[in-house]
This record gives C-alpha cells, sequence and structure tokens, in this order.
C-alpha cells in the first residue's frame, strides 16, 4: 500500500492529530538508546498514537489485511532497535496512553494502560504506601508496556526477581486485530494457575507476539528503612566471595553493585569529589525492609564482608547514603571519561553468567578489551551476575567502529561459553537474535512455531527476538 492511501486509511481510525506522516517527524522514530541504531535508516511509513484497544485493534486488522509490519513502541529506551521499524510500516507510540486505570490495594494489584512511566507508576503508588518493586535504570523513561515487553528489572533483582513475577495479566491484540484478556478475564486472585500461563508467554516476547494495552501488576508494601554498605577489595576474586560470604549467612540484600577498577578509575576522572579508594573492586550492599531488621542485616554484612575487604563503612544517614551511592550512579556517564574523545556506546552491555563465573567474566572482558584495543568500563549487578560492559571508543572512526563490534560479539559469544547469556536485562531485539541458536538450540524452532500461530504473516515487529527467517543454525 502506498504512503499516500496508508495515510488515508489511518485516518478511518485515528483523528489527525494522532498520525505522524511526515518525513522530518518520522525521524523521530528512527532511534532508540542502541548502538546500531545510529548506523542504520529505520524510518517507519506512518506513525500513530493509539489510546484505545479498539484502535489498536483496528491497526491491526488493517495491517494484517495489506501484510504491513507493525512496531509497537514505549519510551525508545530499548538498547536493542526493538521498537525500530526495521521493514518499514507502521509504528504505535504507546506511550500517550498512560492512564493508571485502578489502584486495588485491598487487593495488592494496580491496573494501568501501557504508556505509563515506571516511575510516575511507583509516585503513584507512594500515596498507598505500596510500591512495583523492578527498577530499571531507566526509570524516568520508560513505560510499563516496554518493561513488560522485554522483562526489564534492575539493581534490585536479587531480592524481588524482575518484572515477570509482578504481572498477574494482561490485555494484549493480536495480529488481525483479536482482543485477549490472559490471566482470567475477570480474575482479581494474586495466585492463578488455571490454564496454560500464557501471561508468562507474552511477558518478555519484545512486541513479536501482539501489542499489549492494559496491565494488572502484582505491588508490594514500601519497605519503610534503607542502608547501604560499601566495600573496598584489593582482590577482584575476594568481591564475588564476599557476595557469597552473605548469602550464606542466610541474608538476602536488595541490591549488590559491583564498580570494578576501570568503573573506579573513570569515576574519580569524572567526578575526582567523589574520589573512591583506589582498588580492584569496590561492593555496594543496599538492605531495605523495617529499620530494625534493617540495621541488624547491614551490621551483618558489614562483619562479614571486612573479613575480606580492606575498608567498609555501613550507613543509614540518608545523607551519607547518597555519598556513597555517587559512584555508582555516574558511572554509565562517568566511562566515556576514560578517554578525551570517547564515547560509551551500548552494545554487548548486558551479559549476565553465573554467580561463580563473574570473576572470570570480568577478567576475559579485560583480555578481550586489549586484544581488540576498545577501552572498556565494567559495573553492574554482581548479586545476580548481570555485569554492564561499557566499551568507549571514538565514534568518527569506521576503524574503531569495526573493532567495537568484534568486542561486542567476543563478550556476547563469551557470556555464552561461561554458561551464562547475552542478554540478563534489556532483551534481544536485532542486536543478539544471532546468538538464538547458540542459546537455545533445537527450542528455537518452538518459539518460530509459537510466533507463526501467532502471527501467520509475520507483521508482529518482523525481524527482532527471533534469527532470520533462513537462519536454521545448521539444525
Ligand atoms: C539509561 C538507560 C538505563 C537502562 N537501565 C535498564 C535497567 O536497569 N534494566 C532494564 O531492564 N533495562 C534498562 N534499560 C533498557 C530499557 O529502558 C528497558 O528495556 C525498558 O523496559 C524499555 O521500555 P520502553 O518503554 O523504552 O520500550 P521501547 O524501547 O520503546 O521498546 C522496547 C521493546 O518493547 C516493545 N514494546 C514496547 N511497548 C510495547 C507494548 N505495549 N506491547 C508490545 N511490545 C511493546 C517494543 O516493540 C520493543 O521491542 C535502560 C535503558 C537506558 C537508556
Amino acid at each position: 500500500m502506498n504512503s499516500h492511501r496508508l495515510a488515508a486509511e489511518l485516518r478511518k481510525i485515528f483523528p489527525e492529530d494522532r498520525i505522524i506522516t511526515g518525513e522530518l517527524e518520522r525521524r523521530i522514530y528512527n532511534y532508540d538508546s542502541s548502538f546500531m541504531a545510529r548506523f542504520h535508516n529505520f524510518m517507519p511509513d506512518a506513525v500513530v498514537l493509539p489510546r484505545s484497544t479498539a484502535e489498536v485493534s483496528a491497526t491491526l486488522r488493517l495491517a494484517s489485511e495489506h501484510k504491513i509490519p507493525v512496531v509497537p513502541r514505549g519510551a525508545g529506551s530499548g538498547e536493542t532497535c526493538g521498537c525500530l521499524a526495521l521493514r518499514g510500516g507502521i509504528v504505535l507510540d504507546l506511550s500517550s496512553w498512560d492512564t493508571i486505570e485502578e489502584v486495588d490495594s485491598a487487593n495488592m494489584q494496580v491496573i494501568a494502560r501501557p504508556g505509563v512511566v515506571h516511575y510516575k507508576l511507583n509516585k503513584h503508588l507512594a500515596e498507598y504506601g505500596l510500591f512495583f518493586p523492578p527498577d530499571p535504570g531507566s526509570t524516568r523513561m520508560c513505560t510499563i508496556g516496554g518493561m513488560v515487553a522485554n522483562n526489564s528489572s534492575g539493581l534490585r533483582a536479587i531480592k524481588y526477581g524482575t518484572t515477570e513475577q509482578y504481572v498477574l495479566g494482561l490485555e494484549v491484540v493480536l495480529a488481525g486485530g483479536q482482543v485477549i484478556q490472559t490471566g482470567g478475564v475477570k480474575c482479581k486472585a494474586l495466585k492463578n494457575v488455571s490454564g496454560l500461563n500464557l501471561t508468562k508467554l507474552f511477558v518478555g516476547s519484545e512486541g513479536i507476539l501482539g501489542v499489549i494495552t492494559k496491565v494488572r501488576l502484582r505491588v508490594w508494601p514500601r519497605p519503610r528503612a534503607r542502608g547501604i554498605a560499601m566495600a573496598c577489595f584489593a582482590d577482584l576474586n575476594e568481591a564475588p566471595a564476599a557476595v557469597l560470604d552473605v548469602y550464606r549467612a542466610g541474608i538476602m540484600p536488595s541490591g549488590i553493585e559491583v564498580l570494578d577498577a576501570s568503573a573506579i578509575r573513570a569515576i574519580n576522572l569524572y567526578r575526582p569529589e567523589i574520589n573512591l579508594p583506589s582498588s580492584e573492586a569496590i561492593l555496594l550492599f543496599e538492605v531495605d525492609g523495617n529499620p530494625a531488621s534493617v540495621e541488624w542485616e547491614g551490621r551483618q554484612i558489614a562483619e562479614i564482608i571486612g573479613k575480606r575487604a580492606f575498608s567498609v563503612e555501613w550507613a543509614t544517614d540518608p545523607d551519607r547514603m547518597t555519598d556513597l551511592w555517587r559512584g555508582r550512579s555516574v558511572v554509565a556517564v562517568a566511562a566515556a571519561r576514560l578517554r578525551p574523545d570517547g564515547s560509551r556506546i551500548f552494545a554487548g552491555e548486558d551479559i549476565s553468567v553465573p554467580l561463580d563465573r563473574v570473576t572470570e567474566a570480568l577478567r576475559k572482558i579485560k583480555e578481550l578489551s586489549q586484544k581488540h584495543d576498545v577501552p572498556v568500563v565494567n559495573y553492574g549487578h554482581i548479586g545476580d551476575g548481570n555485569v554492564h560492559t561499557a566499551p568507549v571508543i571514538n565514534l568518527n572512526s569506521p576503524e574503531e567502529v569495526g573493532r567495537a563490534n568484534k568486542l561486542v560479539d567476543d563478550i556476547h559469544r563469551l557470556s555464552i561459553e561461561l554458561n551464562g547469556t547475552t542478554t540478563g536485562e534489556h532483551g534481544v531485539g536485532a542486536v543478539r537474535n544471532q546468538y538464538a541458536w547458540a542459546e537455545h538450540g533445537e527450542a528455537v524452532n518452538i518459539m518460530r512455531r509459537i510466533k507463526k500461530a501467532l502471527d501467520p504473516d509475520n507483521i508482529m515487529n518482523p525481524g527482532k527476538l527471533l534469527p532470520a527467517e533462513g537462519d536454521t543454525g545448521g539444525v
């Protein structure tokens, strides 16, 4: 269908002010937060801003009839080109559909439309003494729809888990326009094992199976107290060992973060006043709960890790906690300071490895960084083995970009070699689907059959999550 006809058809569904067809405005939708997006042109033919299930359903009906690709989009904070229109078509920008429909505090749940921003949801829930625990670093940008589609999480995943643990039910519009409810049509129960678990199927499906138009989330009581312990280690090996000591003592912190020597250097270059002690690793333990248990657990942690660290500090004073956390909070930006012409790229940034292989992963990433002559800063959620790797390159040098791509490929392969995964949080999109066979083997064919059953014409976010059509992975 040509672009004029497409625009005319979309005008039958949407008012003029919620359809974008102008080239300049469509250009905004050519980007997400990934490195790859810089080097490609993924312009949609049209963008629409739905605010009702009926509008999404009518768009998918139209798209199915004419086999037009449809790409759901939240805030575009994804790191994988997930919300970009690889094959043109229609982008559904769901970010303005941001109603919190119900806070059902008596039943510890909330119902929200897909465009609600994570930070705003938690701000609203705070009025009820509640919170939605997954905590991505992109909290002020990312939408609940995007979080569900990517099964997002953050530094508190070790204690609270990922988004999937909180999704009780979804409204989803399928290719063809059919609307279904998962988790029970009228169900408000917190536990439900009735039927196949379709909710889990759609969580993390990255927009390739349908459009999420409503989310029913379980929420938790907001913890009353918080404390932070910071420890510095002369030997990198001691850091994961200290984490294990804490677990073995029966304590589950709400977050355990690592900064390695490269990250410490970058932070001190970026903000000299933070002045982190020179060390091979710094660990930050966060504990939350009621004031008495926080104090007890914090002191226990300080004592346990003090046997391996050369310095430990435990704080519950809000200002001091902010000080201790300052280095971690700026590391993503600080990474670029490793070199004067440097930019931090989001590529190979999200591997996750078993806990007992974190040190090996960090050491091997350092070797790979030397092999490809690309500086790398490492930090991340050591408590669950999710390492954030930040290559720093001169974006104006095609030769360096080429070396960075090789480094990133090696980092992804390393994660699989270490019995981990190429992505612990950010997802696959169009940047990690080439590793699907190595990660999932024959299960890729089952994924393809599920996709085919729900989307026979492959209009839903084509080119993402699954390997390219002809790629049989040698199986
Ligand atoms: C600075 C920064 C920090 C980050 N920190 C974290 C972190 O700590 N943890 C983490 O997990 N991620 C993190 N991310 C990645 C990103 O923010 C998350 O993946 C987030 O959940 C994406 O939400 P979004 O609304 O921006 O989705 P988008 O980027 O717009 O889309 C992401 C994917 O979801 C699909 N999608 C979006 N909405 C829907 C819908 N309603 N129905 C179906 N599919 C949909 C899209 O098609 C795409 O495949 C970070 C990103 C940045 C830039």
